[in-house]
This record gives structure tokens, sequence and C-alpha cells, in this order.
């Protein structure tokens, strides 16, 4: 099957200006041509399906590197609280009483909002029903890292039936769905996970090469509380425990020092920036200018429809240019280029997932395109786009969203589930909880 795309506006966030009137191709998933101009008549009589981009804009597809579906009909519920409280008194024991169906719902809505705002990969750190997710994502043609999000405050026995689990899941759909399907290792916490346990996730990483994501450092009063209990700083330690030798992508990293910043940098682990998130729970605001001084691979997560409270990653992106240049008192501190970087290819990069992220020959055909003929994306002119992509677009600018060289949303039309449907059973649903 070749798919051709043409008169479409390439950003192809290679090169800085590489932004270019002409089509793409796309065969067995994959991008093999980007072109300025036309398709020739050859191209165009051996292709299966050829679509008039209309003037729109294609780019690569943004890339969610840290949420949690399952909780996404909480969406609303316990604002204005600090982390911990807001974890005790509305998300835990809210989500002791989910059934499966909540999950599967929260997860769909989730799914579909992701979709229909330009996410073509995320990642998904819970507790229930992951196998379930992961059916989800082989069926519904999309492209996630699944992590069944491990807290180790239980007993031996129980801290390593979680751990079984998560290798049980690991063989299971590691690398399936045509290689959509990512499984990661996933101890909540290092407040949540003590020190013998993080040792076994480590052990266990290593015995089946798998990435590690955890949450680490997003509020103060969780790193002070670490040094006064264990007397080393939370990365110092997981470094100790043996984290850093496997592949590790971490939430957060909000309250960390020098030395921590070189562990991570040396460790060549990544960073997911969630700025909103962090600015909602008041937990503080991540050094990103000393992150990319130091070439820290950062990229972009929402965290959880409960802390955000959406998953637009447009507003993100946005958020995370202003806040930066706001608090550092300097308008240089970071660019348009780069945060689409952090929203993209970064991404794929923190998620251990190569060739996605970039519109080029051989990279993952994950796409989006966006209608520019709108009032707040004028004028719409090469030299103007990328500014317009971060600090004027939002998620409801996408059009079309193909993961693997499929449509998912094609002309603003979900392919993925009865969204009428969806959102009432969702609504029902949520009546108990908020
Ligand atoms: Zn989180």
């Amino acid at each position: 099957m070749t798919l051709i795309i043409h008169s479409v506006t390439i950003i192809t966030l290679e090169q800085r200006d590489d932004i270019f009137q002409g089509y793409v191709v796309i065969e067995d998933h994959k991008f093999t041509k980007v072109a300025k101009g036309s398709p020739t008549e050859e191209e165009q009589q051996t292709a299966s399906r050829i679509l008039d981009g209309k003037g729109k804009w294609l780019m690569p597809g943004l890339v969610n590197t840290h949420g949690h579906l399952g909780s996404a009909l909480l969406r609303g519920a316990g604002d204005d609280m600090p982390l911990m409280t807001w974890l005790k008194q509305v998300m835990w024991p809210n989500e002791a009483q989910f059934d499966h169906e909540t999950v599967l719902t929260a997860v769909k809505v989730a799914m579909m909002e992701m979709i229909k705002s330009g996410t073509t990969t995320f990642l998904d750190m819970y507790h229930l029903h992951m196998s379930d997710i992961a059916e989800i994502v082989i069926e519904k043609n999309l492209r996630a890292v699944l992590c069944r999000g491990m807290i180790g405050q239980c007993s031996q026995a129980e801290q390593e039936k979680k751990l079984a689990e998560s290798t049980t899941f690991f063989k299971n759909y590691h690398g399936e769905g045509e290689g959509r399907v990512s499984i990661a290792l996933s101890p909540h916490a290092p407040y949540t996970c003590p020190p013998a346990f993080l040792k076994r996730v480590a052990e266990t990483a290593g015995k089946h090469h798998m990435m590690i994501h955890t949450h680490v450092s997003e509020t103060r009063n969780e790193v002070d509380k670490h040094v006064s209990e264990y007397g080393i700083r939370p990365i110092l330690h997981l470094k100790e425990l043996g984290i850093f030798e496997h592949p590790v992508l971490l939430a957060h990293a909000v309250h960390v020092d020098e030395t921590e910043l070189t562990i991570i940098k040396e460790a060549e682990a990544a960073i997911s920036h969630n700025p909103i998130s962090n600015l909602k729970l008041g937990s503080g605001i991540a050094p990103l200018k000393q992150f990319h001084a130091l070439g820290i691979t950062v990229s972009l997560g929402t965290d959880s429809t409960a802390s955000n409270n959406n998953l637009d990653l447009f507003e993100e992106m946005r958020m995370a240019a202003l806040l930066h240049k706001g608090v550092n008192e300097d308008p240089t501190v970071t660019n348009a280029f780069d945060i689409l970087k952090m929203a993209t290819s970064q991404g794929a990069t923190s998620l251990q997932i190569e060739n996605t992220g970039v519109i080029a020959p051989g990279y993952q055909a994950d796409f989006i395109l966006i209608n520019p003929a709108t009032p707040h994306l004028t004028p719409n002119n090469e030299g103007t786009i990328m500014s317009h992509l971060v600090y004027s677009c939002k998620g409801s600018d996408v059009t079309d969203v193909f993961i693997n060289g499929s449509p998912v949303y094609e002309n603003e039309e979900l392919q993925l589930f009865d969204e009428e449907k969806l959102l009432f059973n969702a609504n029902l649903l949520a009546k108990k909880f908020i």
C-alpha cells in the first residue's frame, strides 16, 4: 500500500528552517519520500491512495511521555491541593473503587482526547487492567509505552507479585502491534518504593532488558523527607541502587541539584518535563535551562487529567516555552524549534523509540495535519509557522492524525471509537467519583 499526501506545507523538524510546500510518499508504515513540489505522474500511478492536503500543515505527531490514562474520569476532582494530600485524599481512595469498565472507559476517553489534539505516541503508567489497555492500543493502531505502575509499600511477597506481573506483561506485549507497543518497568516513586524493592526493580530491568520509568523529585517536601529518612538525595540513591544502569525515563525531576543532574547526564537518562502538572500541584518549576545546558534528553508530558487538566500537548509546549522565559527573565532561554523537538523526536528518544518524530525518508509515518485557515494561525507563511505551532496553535486545530502510516483521525472524524456513546457512558460512570 502506497499513500501520497500532496499540496501540504511540510514542517520536517529535522532542521530549524526545514519548511516547504510539497508531498510525502508512505510505504510499509514509513516515509519513503519527502519532497518539494508535486508528485510525478509515475508516482501517482503507482499509489494506492492519494490525498489532497488542501494547504494544510504536515508535521510529526506529538509524543506525550508521562500520563495515567486510567484516572481520566477524575478530571476536575481535587483542585487546589498539594501532591501528597491530593494523592491520599482524592486519587488513591477513588482509584480503589475503580472497576474494569471505569478504567477502560477512562483510557478510551484519554486516547480520544490525545488523538484529537495530535498525539501519536503516549506513555501510560497505571496499575489496573494493563493487558486490556495493550489490546486496545494494538487493535486501534496506536503507539504507546505501557507500564504497570508499582507501589512498593506492601509485603515482599506482594512486591514480587507486582514485579512478576510486570515481566509477564513485558513478555506478552513488548514489540507487539508491529512494534507499536513497548513495555517498561515502573516503580511509582522513591517515596512509595523502599530501597530494597528499587534494587529488585533494577535487577529485574537488567535481567529482561527493560526500560525503567519512575516519578522522582516532584516536590521539595518529598526530597527533604527522603534525605531525612535515608541520608541521601533521591537521584543519588537511585544511582546507588542500580537504577541508572538501565535505560531510564524520569518524570518531573523538579528539585534536582547539580550532582544529580550530572548523574542523569552521565547515565544518558531522559526527563519527562510536565510543567502544567507541576504548576497546578504547586510542586515547583523544573530547571529546563540546566537540562538543556547539560544536553540531557528532555521531553514533554501532561501527567494525568486530574492534575493538568487536559492532554493537549500544544498547551504543554506553549506553557513550557513561556514559563522558562519568565522564571529565567530571559526570552532566549528556549525557542519554538527546541520546544517542538521536545514534543516530538526527543519524546521518541525518551521512550527508546527509534526513527520517530521527524518527517524524513526512513522515519515512522506518525504525523498530523493542521488546518491553518483560522484567525489565530494568520498570517500563514513559512516564516511564521514554527512560531505559530508553539505560541498560537491549539490541539483543536489538528484535522488528521496518522500512526504507522494509517489514519486514526481523518478530516476531523475519529476512526477509533463511537465518540458520543463513549462520552455518555463516561459521564454516567464518573458520577460516583466527582
Ligand atoms: Zn504522574
